[in-house]
């Protein structure tokens, strides 16, 4: 089924799993990569050891004395030709996504053009890293700030965006003058791969130096050894909440730097001022889209109660009409979770909802048979349920999409909305301006992103990308999130023939 791709790729069937650049080591245990889309098995990639990690740190570190200081704009243009090589290469990588992971093939598109775009705006930041420049108080003083590289950067990411989340981090961690150290999900080892194929390629043919981005692949234990490292300055982590908190736990007691993507339990409020036929879009596509395994998902629906039955009625019609099946088929609109244990969390989640007291109103389901002998494809659930319910303070990552009705004024959905632990995604369908803008204030959504008449779901390479609370408070991607990937230094120049104490203390020789 993917033959020609992983051929295209570069991708051999016995792949090794660590790299410094164009060298490709491994001695660790053989991980298999099986497809949630019909169970066969994708490939297979070494592991990699402790040895192993050993010397892709020692490398790396190296290789930062180099990379650091070859000018911001030159980094940037490898950068920019790492763009034109996903250009080239972003039908087999997006078949890649889409086979090894199970969204769509249009989502698996998506995804690396979400690469591609994050390297046409890091070639453009490579021109402005910018610090401000301050008055002093001092006569005769300049005082400036100014933004140096960091160090090494470990990347830990989620099966879910296999490629994006790691473009995201490594295209502005390059063009700031660090290296970088991928530890991808356990399960896309293979999108890892090749990833870093691509880039390795680019960065030879530039003369970069071995160890300026490099790739790890195993569990959690090799994520240990990034979090628990010294050597790496900065951990840039997507994944569970569970996860975020060890890894937090772990960087912060040797005060090193932690970029946190965590879980989401992302909302929309539907006001008696909506627009239902953009609502019922955004909200379909948001709970249902890459199977509820988005960290930006639509979970909870929260609807006034003036307009609740027409909310409901409109949202069991649509999910009638809603075709599950192999993701590589463009009719289809769902396809598989990524694997039976996320099928066994989605099951439990539907026992859990009942035993609560919720009710559901379209039934869930494990598909077999014919064409989903992955044992991988469950049919997506609406409940009707109260927020307070332990199952609805949880991400369960799977299309289990939850009602809530609310009643009175706006200020009491956002209270429902902003009474769960995590703060991800948000959003709010309304024409009415003083609801909207109440709903974007100081009174209103808690999250790191809030909408206006467009779903939770996804987001721009412009904007900065991320959430509070248990969310873990990171942002990637666009806006000024280069920072958080460079050390800020301020700097005082006195021209003057004196040195005027602080205080008026008078210290002279
Ligand atoms: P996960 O937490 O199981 O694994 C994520 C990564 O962390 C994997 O590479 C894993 O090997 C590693 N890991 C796990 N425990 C670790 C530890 N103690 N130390 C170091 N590394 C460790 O998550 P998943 O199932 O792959 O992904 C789904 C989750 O990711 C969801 O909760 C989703 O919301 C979240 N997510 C968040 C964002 C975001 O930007 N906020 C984006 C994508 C996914």
């Amino acid at each position: 089924m993917i033959e020609n791709e992983l051929k295209g790729l570069g991708i051999s069937s016995d792949n090794f799993g660590t790299s410094t650049g164009s060298t490709w080591f491994g001695k660790g245990e053989t991980l298999n990569s099986y497809s949630p889309v019909d169970g066969k098995l994708i490939g297979s990639v070494k592991t990699s050891t402790k040895e192993d990690y050993e010397e892709v740190i020692q490398k790396a570190q190296k290789a930062f004395k180099e990379w650091r200081v070859i000018p911001a704009p030159k980094r940037g243009e490898v950068v920019r030709q790492f763009g034109d090589k996903l250009r080239e290469k972003k039908a087999d990588l997006g078949k890649l996504v889409s086979y090894e992971m199970g969204k769509s093939y249009q989502e698996g598109l998506g995804e690396v053009q979400e690469m591609i775009d994050i390297c046409d705006f890091a070639v453009g930041l490579s021109r402005q890293l910018y610090g401000a420049t301050i008055h002093s108080e001092r006569p005769l003083h300049r005082m400036y700030d100014q933004y140096h590289p960091l160090g090494v950067v470990g990347v830990i990411s989620a099966f879910n965006f296999p490629v994006a989340v790691w473009a995201w981090n490594t295209c502005l961690a390059l063009i700031c003058g660090d290296t970088v150290i991928w530890k991808p999900s356990e399960k896309t080892p293979l999108c890892a791969v090749a990833c870093q194929h691509i880039l390795a390629e680019v960065l030879a043919k530039n003369n970069v130096p071995e160890g300026v981005s490099s790739l790890v692949v195993g569990d959690k234990v090799i994520g240990e050894l990034i979090s628990h490292d010294r050597r790496v300055a900065l951990v840039s982590a997507t994944g569970s909440t569970r996860m975020g908190i060890e890894v937090n736990k772990v960087v912060a007691a040797r005060l090193g730097k932690t970029i946190l993507e965590l879980g989401g339990n992302n909302a929309i409020i539907v006001t008696p001022d909506a627009d239902l036929k953009i609502m019922l879009t955004a909200a379909v596509f948001g709970a249902v889209g890459t199977a509820g395994q988005r960290c930006t998902t639509t979970r909870r629906l929260i609807v006034h109660e003036t307009i609740y039955d027409k909310v409901k009625e409109s949202l069991v019609n649509a999910y009638q009409q809603i075709k599950i099946g192999n993701p590589l088929d463009t009719a289809n609109h769902v396809g598989p979770l990524i694997d039976t244990h996320a099928v066994k969390m989605y099951t439990d989640a539907l026992v859990e909802i009942e035993k609560e007291g919720g009710k559901i109103i379209v039934e869930g389901g494990v598909l077999n048979g014919a064409g989903f002998e992955s044992g991988c494809y469950v049919k997506p659930v609406i409940a009707e349920v109260e927020n307070e319910f332990k199952i609805v303070q949880k991400e369960t990552f799977a299309p289990i999409l939850y009602l809530i009705k609310y009643s009175g004024d706006v200020l009491n959905a956002i209270d429902v909305q902003n009474n769960v632990a995590q703060g991800l995604s948000s959003s709010i369908m309304t024409n009415n301006l003083r609801e909207a803008e109440l709903f974007l204030s100081q009174q209103g959504s808690d999250c790191g992103i809030a909408n206006v008449n467009i779903g939770t779901s996804g987001a721009e390479i412009g904007g900065a990308f991320g959430g509070e609370k248990e969310t873990g408070g990171g942002r990637e991607s666009g806006s000024d999130a280069w920072k958080a990937y460079m050390r800020r230094q301020t700097n005082t120049i006195n021209y003057s023939t004196e040195v005027p104490l602080a205080q008026g203390i008078k210290f002279d020789f």
